[in-house]
């Protein structure tokens, strides 16, 4: 819709300007920092960092209604920079001109009501929201398009020719990485750093195919992740990995999303989400609180992070601090088919922290839990969440069966409604679906295929049939008939089809 076409009162809040007053806030010290440079963590205490909105108080000055309209009403407006995750441009970075803003698709991804029999096997009605379907097939671009557009914005606005972007990754911030910087090609080449064989090939194909440099090391990923701190430190280089805190901001638009899908009633829902370096559930939380503040929303959802028992340093600490408050300690982490979320000391520890606290204290209860899930259970969530029209990864599994695991623990209570993060597309993880299919799990991973979960092409080639065609040398006549009936009445056969 055109600009002229919307009512008055909304045509001057449809474009947004870049008025926001924006600092990077150390979470150690509390000390502030001007984002004329990228910053990854204090210059003074080395700890992360989060970025704030000095003029978020004007942002109140409108009422939540009025926001919801004005989001509502963005809606209909034919704008590259506004079509993504930036339609919530002054809760996001307020600060990117438009023009900078890399837009490639994502965002808005589909919310999805689960059938009635996974409704039942859960024991609650839930949702998915399939962040697979973003351009890179993750909720990885969410965060990638603010980080780069913000890497536009201060390239184009200092002039600089050349930046090398690199991230580590689990796969898919490499994908997102590659994807986004290919598209700023003249000024930025990326390069990846994964651990060697822990990718999947599908996501090991994405940063090929967008001719990013990509390098395999030995180790896991907190491996790679030290080996990439280290690059950042001591080189020219942009850190694209989640402790960029720009990426943390676009991250935030899942949450906005959620709002606006359900018309901005979320007292009665219960995001699920897989964690694996924090770096989403602190986003989530982020943007659910803003929206809070702001008035746009009027009760904080309930927020359940999942852990894989391979790989649970937030799940151990969360059990630990609820009888007096411990130390944050890492875990070594052990193989598990939430791949993407293997990570034994995630970086975002202290935003989550913080963010916990504030999030229940604003809520005025505990609003914030976090379970832990075997490797079985998400394997064998994924499967059956697929064979019910969906499109899970391993981690979209984990957040179902952290679901399930919640609502046991009572955590969230029936007449609640869950919503899945399923953050990664279901192809990106087909090695697992294979190994659970051909029953080729190693004794680590301690996931055994349930039998009628399995499933496997059917070879059909009978011997009645003594000519079969071949690329190049179609079948004629009488062998082409006998071919096409032998074959129907063998098909028929298997599939125990009755004759008309
Ligand atoms: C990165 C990733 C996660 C983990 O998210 P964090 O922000 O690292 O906690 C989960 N699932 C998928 C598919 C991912 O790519
Ligand atoms: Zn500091």
């Amino acid at each position: 819709m055109k600009i002229d076409q919307f009512p008055e009162w909304v045509r001057p809040y449809l474009v947004p300007r870049p008025e926001g007053d924006m600092l990077y806030r150390c979470l150690g010290c509390e000390e502030k920092f001007g984002i004329e440079q990228l910053l990854y963590t204090c210059p003074e205490c080395g700890q992360v960092l989060l970025l704030q909105d000095n003029n978020f108080s004007k942002l109140r000055e409108t009422s939540g209604e009025k926001w919801r309209e004005i989001f509502d009403y963005r809606r209909m407006l034919n704008q590259q920079s506004l079509n993504g995750i930036f339609r919530y441009y002054e809760f996001i970075a307020p600060v990117i001109p438009l023009d900078r803003i890399v837009y490639l698709g994502e965002g808005h991804t589909p919310v999805i009501e689960a059938n009635a029999r996974l409704k039942e096997l859960v024991g609650i009605d839930f949702y998915f929201k399939n962040d697979g379907l973003n351009p890179s097939a993750s909720f990885k671009d969410r965060g990638m398009a603010c980080a780069l557009s913000y890497i536009n914005h201060i390239a184009k606005e200092t002039d600089i020719k050349d930046v090398l972007a690199i991230c580590a990754s689990t796969g898919d911030t490499s994908a997102s990485a590659a994807l986004y910087a290919s598209y700023l090609d003249d000024f930025l080449k990326s390069a990846v750093i994964l651990p060697h064989g822990k990718v999947t090939p599908q996501q090991l194909a994405q940063p090929l195919g967008s001719g990013a440099k990509v390098l395999e090391i030995p180790g896991v990923f907190d491996d790679c992740m030290k080996v990439v701190e280290t690059l950042a430190e001591d080189y020219h280089v942009a850190l694209l990995n989640s402790k960029n805190s720009w990426r943390i901001l676009g991250q935030e638009s899942f949450s906005f999303e959620i709002a606006q899908d359900f018309d901005y009633q979320v007292n009665d829902k219960a995001i699920v989400l897989p964690i694996g370096n924090a770096g989403n559930i602190t986003a989530v939380m982020g943007g659910f609180l803003k929206f809070y503040e702001a008035g746009i929303i009027d009760a904080l959802p309930k927020i359940v992070g999942v852990q894989s028992e391979h790989a649970n340093p937030v799940y151990r600490y969360y059990l630990e601090e609820s009888v007096g408050g411990k130390d944050f300690i890492p875990v070594t982490v052990q193989p598990s088919v939430a791949q993407a979320a293997m990570i034994g000391n995630p970086v975002s520890m202290p935003r989550v922290i913080e963010l916990v606290r504030a999030y229940n204290r604003a809520a005025g209860e505990r609003r914030i839990f976090v379970v832990e899930v075997k490797e079985q259970e998400i394997m064998d969530s994924m499967i059956i969440a697929n064979r019910n029209g969906n499109i899970a990864c391993t981690q979209g599994g984990e957040s179902m069966a952290g679901l399930k695991k919640a609502l046991q623990a009572g955590y969230v209570l029936p007449g609640e409604v869950g919503i899945l993060d399923s953050t990664a597309h279901m192809l990106k993880f087909l090695t697992f679906q294979e190994m659970y299919f051909e029953d080729r799990f190693g004794s680590e991973f301690e996931v055994t295929p349930k039998h009628e979960l399995r499933n496997a092409p059917i070879l059909v080639r009978p011997d009645t049939v003594s000519k079969f065609p071949e690329p190049g040398e179609p079948l004629e006549g009488e062998e082409m008939d006998r071919f096409v009936n032998q074959m129907a009445q063998e098909i028929a056969g298997i599939l125990g089809i009755e004759k008309k």
